[in-house]
């Protein structure tokens, strides 16, 4: 199969890990006999110093004539620390999202089980948990309406929702269960909300033509503390854009280190594949970053995007087989284990290009 890949890798640390990234696509595409050509493209705070824009029109024309679009992260500490600055790097991000179409963002979350013990939470509360989150993202209080008045001292922001939007994501994400163990938990919080109330109607409508789908309701405070208590309980879970956003970080938690997990943004055309993680400054340049999340990302890539079902399930072994080997970067090393081995970015992208060109 023929494949047009753009690579974004972006700041930070996104160049590091979607060059090992792009590397597991060659090795992919070697073992299979698939063709992939590659472009890449400017965004972000690599994008604003080059042009001034943190996504500059020819990253968006690149991408809509892509298959797939390989990212890395945005982001850089001169931003963080200036909430006020006008011209920032994840608006780079947001407008590629928007450009795209892109409005429903999927994060597996799924543990190895060589990597319990570098969770937080208990290995018998997690061992067995297997979740995917559907986040809207082209909605909520992030797109609303907001400002301040009462000169400066009172500020809002609307959280805002159509009935299609919620129609659209909902749609993808009862399709998902019906692959996986057929269940559906909508995150919302209708007991307060107006935009939650039609979330959580639409929710019910689209329900009655999926019937073998066991759906439940969950006030987002509930689903907070469920996530922790019993992770085994979820199976897909479908949410807005604010309450995904923070559900999605607590449970990477589940998954150990914000290293190993990949996320898909889809729409109607092409996807956008990258690590949840930022461009964690603080590593950066240090060669120590863990690279599984962007390569997990190629996996998502190979299956949604392309259909290649087989690729993708060869990708994720091979991730699996270093681990079990005992090859661990330093943010999912676990110090009572001496028996591990220690790499680093590019020796992590070495073990897994091993097992794959094998
Ligand atoms: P971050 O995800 O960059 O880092 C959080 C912590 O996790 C840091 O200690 C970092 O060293 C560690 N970490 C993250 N990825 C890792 C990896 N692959 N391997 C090993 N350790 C890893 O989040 P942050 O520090 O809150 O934000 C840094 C910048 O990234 C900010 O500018 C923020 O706006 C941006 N950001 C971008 C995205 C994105 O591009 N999608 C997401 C989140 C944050």
């Amino acid at each position: 199969m023929k494949k047009h890949i753009v690579v974004i890798a972006g700041d930070g640390i996104g160049q590091e890990v979607t060059a090992v990234g792009q590397q597991v696509l060659d090795a992919i595409a070697a073992k299979y006999n698939h063709e992939f050509t590659y472009d890449t493209a400017l965004i972000g705070h690599a994008a604003i110093e080059a042009t001034g824009n943190p996504i500059p029109e020819e990253t968006i024309t690149k991408s809509k004539a892509s298959d797939a679009i390989l990212f890395g992260a945005v982001g850089h500490p001169k931003y963080d620390n200036d909430p006020s600055a006008k011209v920032r790097p994840e608006q780079g991000l947001l407008g590629i999202r928007k450009a795209l179409g892109l409005y429903a963002n999927l994060r597996p979350i799924k543990l190895f089980d060589e990597l319990l013990s570098a969770s937080s939470i208990r290995p018998e509360i997690l061992k067995g948990a297997d979740i995917l989150f559907f986040r809207e993202l082209t909605g909520d209080v992030y797109f609303g309406e907001r400002g301040r008045k009462d000169e400066g001292n009172t500020a809002y922001d609307t959280m805002i929702y159509s009935r299609y939007e919620v129609e659209r994501i909902a749609i993808k994400a009862f399709d998902a269960a019906m692959t996986r163990r057929k269940k559906l938990c909508s995150v919302d919080k209708a007991n307060v909300l107006e935009s939650s109330r039609l979330w959580r109607e639409v929710i019910q409508e689209i329900a009655h033509r999926y019937p073998e789908v066991e759906v439940e309701h969950q006030f987002v405070d509930a689903a907070a503390m469920l996530l922790i208590k019993d992770p085994k309980r979820f199976d897909v879970v479908v949410t807005g854009n604010l309450f995904g956003d923070i559900l999605t970080d607590e449970a990477s938690q589940i998954a150990g280190s914000m290293g190993m997990l990949a996320s898909a943004s889809i729409g109607d055309t092409t996807g956008l594949y990258e690590p949840i993680h930022g461009s964690a400054h603080d590593i950066t340049g240090k060669g120590v970053a863990n690279p599984l999340a962007s390569v997990l990302s190629v996996a998502l890539m190979l299956d949604i995007s392309f259909g290649m079902k087989a690729e993708a399930d060869a990708v994720v072994n091979a991730v699996d087989s270093v681990l079990k080997a005992g090859f661990r970067t330093r943010d999912i090393a676990d110090p009572s284990t001496p028996a591990e081995k220690i790499l680093g970015t590019e020796q992590m992208g070495a073990q897994i290009l091993q097992r794959l060109n094998a």
